[in-house]
């Protein structure tokens, strides 16, 4: 196996941050970056939709298809439209490293000036990417797509989600644009600062808003996924979820110090109540349903934040051991590189 130089982006050196003052002139001016996981039959028809788009802008650009583990056909059939579309260039990742990560890898490999990333299955319309463009020219670092409207979600996933972001930014200092995906055009100096980022638990969309820099939005309305299936589920959602909270607050950790404290006092009060009225009256009624009641609340208490603090523990075991975050089994097109 071939392991990739940019592959062993090591967490212990990262690269100092540098701004970039000027926009710097390159030689492909527009990257797409299309993380896909067992895509093959979204792939005609994204092509037949997204080469039109990028022709018609007039600009240089190149494609960066980032194959995240897939187990089906989708790997033989890039390579075949690569024989017809040179701007198209391919890497494939060792396994499946999830979609983040798998973007994170494009990241890496994009040489553009700008770089678009894209979902595989048409619900990213890349028709929006000419008026990405166009606020990209007027100055914009960053050009998000919210969606108007989500077809074909339940009822529940909605919600979830509503209620994701609005939990998310009450805990956290950064506020993320809400019913935004990862869609949306990013200048060369918001992605020098995102490859340089060392950390392994990548929420993108946090780390997107993270970087600051002159944002703006565009609206579209989400279509259903063109073929396929999504590889979410509430499981995986939930545990994105923890993703997100954890790598963008500590107030879960710090929480208990508050509430053991409240705690404290009522017991204390408590204490109070029962010694004098075991002074007073001479007798102490043996309570065993409130003795019952404290001790399992308190025993659930403890588990939780025995947990939480395990989610944090285990994650900066995660960023310890400073593995790689993606290994390259082969690229095709990156011969610079080579
Ligand atoms: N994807 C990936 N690795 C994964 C899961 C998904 O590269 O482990 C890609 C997938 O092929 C698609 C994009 O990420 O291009 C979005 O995935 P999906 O449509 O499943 O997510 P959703 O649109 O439901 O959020
Ligand atoms: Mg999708």
């Amino acid at each position: 196996m071939r392991v990739d130089e940019t592959s062993l982006r090591q967490n212990t050196e990262p690269a100092p941050l540098k701004a970039v003052a000027v926009r710097a002139t390159r030689s492909v001016e527009l990257s797409v970056v299309i993380p896909l996981h067992n895509e093959a039959a979204n792939l005609d028809k994204l092509f037949a939709r997204l080469l039109p788009v990028l022709e018609r802008l007039n600009l240089t650009y190149e494609i960066i298809c980032v194959d995240d583990g897939s187990t089906d056909a989708s790997v033989a059939r890039l390579l075949e439209l690569r024989e017809r579309i040179p701007a198209l260039k391919l890497v494939s990742l060792s396994r499946n490293f999830g979609k983040d990560v798998a973007l994170s890898a494009g990241f890496d490999y994009a040489q553009g000036a700008a770089v678009v990333p894209l979902d595989a299955d048409l619900q990213d319309p890349p028709e929006l990417i000419e008026q990405m463009v166009v606020k990209w020219r007027e100055g914009f670092d960053v050009v998000y797509a919210t969606r108007r409207r989500r077809e074909g979600e339940s009822m529940v996933k909605r919600a979830t989600a509503k209620y994701f972001y609005r939990i998310f930014d009450r805990i956290t200092d950064i506020p993320i644009p809400h019913d935004t995906g990862d869609f949306r055009l990013l200048d060369r100096r918001v992605v020098d600062v995102l490859v340089r980022l060392p950390e392994r638990t990548r929420f993108m969309k946090g780390l997107f808003a993270w970087v600051g820099f002159r944002q703006t939005a565009l609206v579209y309305d989400r279509e259903p996924r063109n073929a396929g299936q999504t590889k979410w589920n509430y499981w995986l959602l939930w545990n994105f979820a923890i993703d997100a909270v954890t790598s963008f607050s500590s107030l879960p950790l710090k929480v208990w110090s508050y509430l053991g404290l409240v705690f404290s006092v009522f017991a204390f009060l408590y204490a109070l109540f029962l010694a004098s009225f075991k002074i007073f009256r001479g007798i102490d009624v043996p309570g065993y349903a409130s003795l019952m009641v404290a001790v399992l609340f308190f025993g659930g208490v403890q588990l939780i934040t025995l947990g939480i603090m395990g989610e944090y523990m285990a994650r900066m075991y995660n960023e310890v051991k400073g593995r790689p975050l993606y290994l390259v089994r082969d690229a095709w097109g990156f011969e610079a590189k080579e």
